[in-house]
């Protein structure tokens, strides 16, 4: 069995299972506490999700790119204190206030602070050698790794993506806001968060969108196969639903939680929302087409691909989950967690032999090190690695991914940057200087001079 295909095994051979505390997205949930009445609010949600739906404009293309003007590195700008200079196509006037969307839950505040200029490529330029850093579920919870990777990157100029979870927004109590495709109102394959969790998601978020990171989604429920209603078997219909509701969750928190003390989060989701990475990486084929009916940029969610610069699926950038040479081994790993996990505690064991850790710590930094080396002295295609927030093996995984972040974001000519930034950056190039790129082995090194003229 290929690398691959290795997650969906993982995940199937967990399910059922009694799964550790530790691992935050691969609890399940009892039938039981999915049983709950759904009142006003719900009928009230569905109403605003059609509604948004409808007259959504997911502003991807020309009316993003025109919203994003302020460079990589100033400091001390936020949202609201940074007027937009050329923001002529924002869905809010811009006169440098915040307003209000909705029910409060979000507001737009102008451009997003500190994003990446694209800039054309000129002839006989070396690419820029661009790091991706993602996270699947970005909830704070009592291990608090949302706010220390978000910290992380703010000290070394680094901007990530998080998939936000939508139903970490919503309330236990409220749990049956959530219609999931082929399971009942309130069904989830990850536990609906307590309400300090929410309280703290929502302060995570608001301060990664200010300094420059990407709120992703990593939709809601997390269904996986072998369950027989898992997003690999999800129609376009589905994934549409699923859409609506990750963005409701966000666009209605307020609502849905009760809270008065919280201030709107500084971004309009439905401008923000560019891209998403499907749970267990299943059902892309589906996803694809509702992700471009709404506008979006990109997926993750591609299950696997070797480090080839990227290209389009369905209109969508399509930006994989990357095979980096496993350290010692003739074989390749895909860069995420879960792969390293599989690899080294012998499958679905999250809290393998302790006197281990320092040898598989070691492994997965350089995994990633060597998939980074690779690109960065060869191809320069752009290097993606995908975590989810889990203390697996005592919280090697994360180290591990903390350790590359300060090796590699400060190198001459890396870019860590979000999947947004980087669609930008992609779409601003000459379409034929991108073939070319594609032409490149992973470690292949043209000279740069001559390569792109
Ligand atoms: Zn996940």
């Amino acid at each position: 069995m290929g690398i691959a295909s290795r997650l969906p095994r993982l995940r199937r051979r967990r399910s059922g299972e009694d799964i550790p505390e530790s691992d935050p997205h691969a609890r399940r949930i009892s039938r039981r506490q999915a049983a709950a009445v759904c009142g006003v609010l719900c009928a009230g949600l569905l109403g605003a999700t059609g509604t948004f739906v409808a007259v959504r404009g997911h502003g991807g293309g020309p009316d993003a790119d025109l919203r994003r003007t302020h460079p990589t590195g100033t400091t001390g700008a936020t949202a609201t204190s940074a007027p937009p200079a050329q923001a002529t196509a924002a869905p809010a006037p811009d006169d440098g206030k915040p307003h209000v969307i909705g029910d409060g839950s979000t507001s737009y505040t102008g451009p997003q602070p500190h994003q990446l200029v694209p800039r054309k490529l000129k002839p006989g330029e070396k690419p820029p050698q661009f790091v991706v850093f993602s996270w699947d579920g970005a909830l704070e919870n009592d291990d608090h790794l949302f706010s220390r990777f978000r910290e992380l990157a703010q000290t070394y100029n680094a901007h990530m993506t998080f998939f936000l979870s939508g139903i970490y927004l919503v309330p236990k109590d409220k749990r049956t806001l959530y219609k999931p495709p082929r399971h009942g109102p309130g069904d989830s394959a990850i536990d609906f968060p307590t309400d300090q969790h929410i309280r703290w998601t929502l302060q995570q978020l608001r301060l990664a969108w200010e300094q420059g990171d990407e709120i992703g989604t990593h939709f809601n429920g997390h269904f996986c196969a072998p369950d027989p209603g898992g997003g690999g078997t999800w129609t376009t219909a589905d994934w549409e639903s699923e859409i609506s509701q990750a963005y409701a969750f966000v666009e209605h928190w307020k609502t849905d939680t009760g809270f008065t003390d919280i201030p709107p989060l500084p971004f309009d989701y439905a401008t923000e929302l560019a891209g998403g990475r499907a749970p267990c990486l299943e059902g892309q084929k589906n996803l694809l087409p509702a992700e471009a009916a709404n506008g979006w940029r990109y997926d993750a969610s591609s299950p696997g691909d070797f480090q080839v610069w990227p290209q389009k699926k369905d209109g969508v950038w399509d930006f994989p989950l990357q095979l980096m040479p496993y350290p010692g081994k003739d074989r390749q790993v895909l860069a995420m967690d879960f792969n390293f996990l599989y690899n080294q505690s012998g499958g679905d064991v999250t809290q393998g032999n302790p006197a281990k850790y320092p040898q598989w710590e070691r492994e997965a930094r350089q995994g990633y090190l060597n998939g980074f080396e690779r690109v960065y002295n060869g191809s320069r295609a752009p290097l993606f690695i995908g975590n989810h927030f889990e203390t697996w093996n005592g919280e090697i995984y994360m180290q591990a991914v903390e350790d590359v972040v300060k090796d590699v974001c400060g190198r001459p000519g890396v870019q860590c940057v979000s999947f947004k930034e980087l669609s930008d950056w992609l779409d601003a190039q000459d379409p034929a200087v991108l073939t070319k790129l594609r032409t490149l082995d992973p470690a292949e090194s043209p000279d740069w001079s001559t390569f792109l003229k």
